[in-house]
Parts: C-alpha cells; structure tokens; sequence
C-alpha cells in the first residue's frame, strides 16, 4: 500500500479529502483519530487495512455536535440523555443502538454503535466541514500505544493515509471513557479522563466491565486485544525501588521522585500529566533501544483508574 499522504493544517481541506472518500487521521483532545465517512463503507476498510486492525473491533463514531446522533443511533433513554448533556462534547463515548443505515462494517457487525463528541476546536472545526458522521479509532498502527503527536502519526502511518490534519498534541492523552448505555444499569467498557466517580453522580448505578479471561467473551470486541504496547517490556510498580543497579537499558516513569540509576526517567506532577506523557515517553523509550520500562502505579482515582488500565493492557496481564 503507497498513498501520497497530505500534511495540512487546514480543517477544510482534510474534510474535503475526506468528502472524497479519503481517510484522514485529525487530533482530539483523547489522542489522534483516523477518520473516514461512516456512510462510505470502501473508505472505513481502507482504516481498517491502514492499521491492521482485526475487523471484528468496532470502531467510535464522531460527531460536530450532539444534534447530529440521530444519522447513527436511535433508542436514547434517559441514561444516555443524562450522560450527554453533561459530558458533550469531551471524552465520554456512549453505547447505543446503531441505525439500519450504517454500514455493518463500522461496528463490526455489532446492533450497537460507539458516539462521541470532541471538545478540541480543531477536530470540531474539521467535522463541522464533514458531510456525515466520521468513524475513527485511534491512528496508530494497531497493538501500539495511541499517537498524541502528529508526528507519531506520520511515523505509524505515513503513506498508508490520505491526510493528516496537523494541530497541537493531545491534551488528555488517553483514550476516551466508554459508558453502553443499551444495557440497564449501564457499563464502563473503557475507563479515560471522565472517571467513575464523576459518572456515578448521573448514573449511580453504573457497573464496572471486568477485563475478560480467555476463552471468555469480552463486553467490549476490544478488551481482547493487546494493546497499548511499546516493544519494551513493561514492569508494574506500587512503590519506586529504592535504588536500581545502574542500567542504560531501563527507564521508569511514575508519580514519586526519579529513583537513580535508569537511562530514561519521568516524573509527573498529577495523574493528568503522568496521562498526558504516558505514551509519548513509550515511544521515546522505543526510539531510543530502552529493553524494560518501570512504571508505578498511580491511585485509583479519577483518570488514575484509565492509567492503571492501559498500564496493564501494555504489560499484558
Ligand atoms: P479505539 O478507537 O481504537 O480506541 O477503539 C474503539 C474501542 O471502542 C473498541 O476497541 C471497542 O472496545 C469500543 N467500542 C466501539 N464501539 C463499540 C460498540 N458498539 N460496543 C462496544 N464497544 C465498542
Ligand atoms: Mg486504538
């Protein structure tokens, strides 16, 4: 596969290459999205093929505005009306039930489709000049952390694309949370920025999805996959060590003062910028031959949760 991949930072002309059946990956506040027309099932293949995703993982639907989820889904209730009105535009994605019209291929032949509304003015911008909703999964090479960066776009994907809408890095950093709401009591599928406390002031009933085993059907076509993952290996810490042989082949990253002795080491102020860094510094670690990375776990708390998360999804428990 060679396309000529446009580089612009002009919304309208990637929703022009998009209008065309192009796929165009754009930044959001989460992390950078790889978009086609939902309505043009060759171009939401052509996502597929451009990051080896396994076709049986849905993909999120995008949205300029709330007004606009009725071209997709039907069957709101008052959950989901509850969640949307609070938290759109910004990184909830809510579950509910796909119309006829969207091609299968967008959910992966699931009855139910995955919405969202950015709150980042240049995705709003880009999707504003769209003709129709935009599917977009993250716009990385699948299996590898998400691109907060357009340059770790260019790098997965340049010459697999149409465009590249170029803007600023993502100010989140992971991924959004994930609420079905075509189940009662509805169920946290992905935990992100949005955390379960804030949720359960609206849904107080909201269940936790539990990461499946094998052999068992995920909730999620997702929670299957690995995910997340640098080439390094990733060690899970509650505590930094006290000190670390010196190794030029080590890094950590964490909440607590730097331990001595790694190649790489990122200390974060908050849970938000530990999110905001996270995959960054697993590529950095990549591009610099790091074998081991530390990470320590952050509380369980607000965006702690989601960090926790795909702390563990990359160290592949
Ligand atoms: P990505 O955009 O790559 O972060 O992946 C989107 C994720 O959203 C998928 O891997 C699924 O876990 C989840 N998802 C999307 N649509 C649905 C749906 N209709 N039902 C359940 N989960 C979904
Ligand atoms: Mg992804």
């Amino acid at each position: 596969m060679h396309l000529q991949t446009i580089v612009t930072d002009s919304p309208i002309e990637a929703a022009q290459l998009l209008n065309r059946g192009g796929i165009v990956a754009f930044p959001t506040e989460t992390v950078y999205g790889l978009g086609a027309d939902v309505f043009r099932p060759e171009s939401v293949a052509g996502i597929f093929r451009a990051k080896g995703r396994p076709s049986d993982n849905p993909l999120i639907v995008h949205l300029h505005s709330p007004d606009r989820i009725g071209e997709v889904a039907c069957g709101l209730n008052a959950h989901a009306d509850a969640l949307i009105a609070r938290f759109f535009p910004g990184p909830l994605t809510v579950v509910l039930k796909k119309r006829s019209s969207v091609p299968g291929i967008v959910s992966a032949g699931l009855p139910t489709i995955g919405v969202r509304c950015p709150s980042h003015p240049v995705a709003a911008e880009f999707l504003k000049h769209c003709h129709h909703p935009v599917a977009a999964p993250s716009a990385n090479l699948s299996g590898r952390p998400s691109p907060t960066d357009w340059r770790t776009v260019f790098h997965d994907l340049g010459g697999r694309i149409d465009g590249l809408l170029r803007g600023e890095p993502s100010t989140i950093g992971l991924e959004s949370t994930i609420v079905d709401c075509t189940v009662d009591p509805p169920l946290l599928l992905r935990s992100g920025a949005i955390g379960v406390e804030a949720l359960r002031e609206l849904v107080p009933g909201l269940q936790v999805a539990t990461s499946c085993k094998p052999g068992e059907a995920p909730k999620s076509p997702g929670m299957k996959y690995r995910h997340y993952s640098p080439e390094a290996s990733i060690v899970l810490l509650d505590k930094p060590p006290e000190s670390m042989p010196p190794s030029p082949a080590s890094a950590w990253i964490g909440l607590s003062a730097p331990p001595a002795g790694f190649a790489r080491t990122m200390s974060c102020r908050s849970s938000e910028e530990y999110a905001r860094v996270l995959f960054g510094f697993f590529r950095a670690c990549d591009a610099e031959g790091i074998d081991t990375i530390y990470c320590e776990l952050p509380p369980e708390e607000g965006i702690g949760r989601a960090i926790r998360d795909r702390l563990r999804k990359a160290a592949g428990n």
